[in-house]
């Protein structure tokens, strides 16, 4: 029996992840729940999968769900804030971390957690983009240990079994180019947060789908691989793969190349993190391979998709820039999603703050929150004057 500790059980991942929890209920168990405000659907999760404790970042919502349990004698204690989150994530029983907050509050509760000697199944991607500097170490040390659950990273994963880096040449992680991939820079200007939202192949949460639309979220993916697989940002490229089949792909030293095919489940990768080393049964439906479509593959345009290219440029620079760039774009594409600026400005207010902010090293977990709180207030200026 595993024990999990789920962060962002509200969201898209964590509601999946309690899906393979009812599919295998002889293999899972949960023993704390973490989200942010929606305590209605925690208290319905509460009350199915019995949590010793459940974490709400909202203190308002943590009180009105502490009332509702209480109020039927359920017994799981309620912790408010950033440091419930904190208690979810180092929860003693747990023997693996879900770690899915979307964005940069899932960093605190999952470092905490990787320093207590945590096993994290990472889909929070923000988490290595902001911190990686620091954590990579800690994990080199024998703290913790983290699997991806994203799926490209996961396809590297499984891609590179136990192959020494060395004989890896190249790491091609593939986008789906999302919604606007054939539209003109002139038609990117108008685009709606409703067209916006319909990613072609894959169903995720708001913020990782306007991501996926401006390609931003394989920038902050090539982050994430350099610092998982510990690769020079100049051996990891980006390839737009419309059909979304091949999840990624590796090149090795004799120019072989393992790519990891499958349906376009977040669920295949979540069960992979879940019991990696073994592999049990999704009872999800395989590929077809006699009813594929045609696979295609051709190289980003950086210059209608300028964000990929800022994430380069960030990790190049390295310190404190891509939490920077990181905290950038969340304020840019809250900012697009609340219809306040449009889809083109996401980029320019990106680079506009990453040109302003000095360098700074990612010396500790403070500097870090530093860099990503100046970029937030320099970015929601930015989007005042835009
Ligand atoms: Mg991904």
């Amino acid at each position: 029996m595993k024990k999990i500790a789920l962060l962002g059980s509200t969201g898209s991942i964590g509601q999946n992840t309690l899906e393979l929890v009812d599919l295998h209920p002889e293999k899972f168990e949960i023993t704390s729940l973490a989200a942010g405000s929606n305590a209605d659907l925690l208290e319905k999760q509460c009350l199915k999968y019995r949590p010793h404790l459940a974490a709400m970042s909202d203190r308002k919502a943590a009180e009105r769900l502490s009332g509702k349990l209480s109020g039927i004698g359920q017994k799981t204690v309620v912790a408010p804030g950033i440091e419930g989150l904190t208690e979810a994530a180092c929860c003693s029983e747990a023997d693996v971390v879900v770690s899915a907050i979307s964005g940069a509050a899932g960093l605190i509760p999952t470092f905490q957690a990787l320093k207590n000697g945590k096993q994290v199944a990472l889909a929070n991607k923000e988490v290595l983009v902001m911190a990686g500097s620091l954590i990579m170490p800690m994990i080199r040390d024998g703290k913790g240990s983290i699997i991806p659950v994203d799926s490209e990273h996961s396809a590297v994963h499984q891609c590179l079994g136990n192959t020494p880096m060395g004989e890896v040449q190249r790491i091609i992680l593939t986008a789906s180019g999302g919604p606007f991939i054939d539209f003109t820079a002139k038609q990117l200007e108008d685009v709606t947060v409703a067209e916006a939202l319909q990613h072609p192949t894959w169903d995720m949460g708001r913020k990782i789908t306007v991501d996926s639309a401006t390609l931003m979220n394989k920038g902050l993916e090539v982050i994430e691989a350099h610092h998982l697989f510990q690769v020079e940002s100049s051996r990891i490229d980006v390839i737009v793969h419309p059909q979304s089949i091949v999840h990624s792909l590796v090149q090795f030293a004799d120019g072989t190349m393992l790519a990891q095919m499958g349906i376009t489940d977040m669920k295949i990768p979540l069960l992979y993190a879940l019991t990696y080393p073994e592999r049990i049964d999704a009872r999800l439906p395989g590929l077809d391979l006699s009813r594929l479509p045609e696979i295609s593959f051709r190289n980003p345009d950086l210059e209608r998709f300028p964000c990929l290219e800022l994430a380069y440029q960030a990790l190049e620079e390295g310190g404190t820039a891509t939490a920077v760039l990181n905290a950038a774009n969340e304020v840019s594409v809250d900012a697009f999603l609340d219809g306040i600026i449009p889809f083109t400005s996401i980029p320019a207010i990106i680079e506009k703050v990453l040109g302003r902010l000095p360098r700074q090293a990612a010396s500790s977990l403070e500097m870090v929150l530093e860099a990503d709180n100046t970029a937030r207030i320099m970015a929601a200026e930015a989007v005042r004057n835009s």
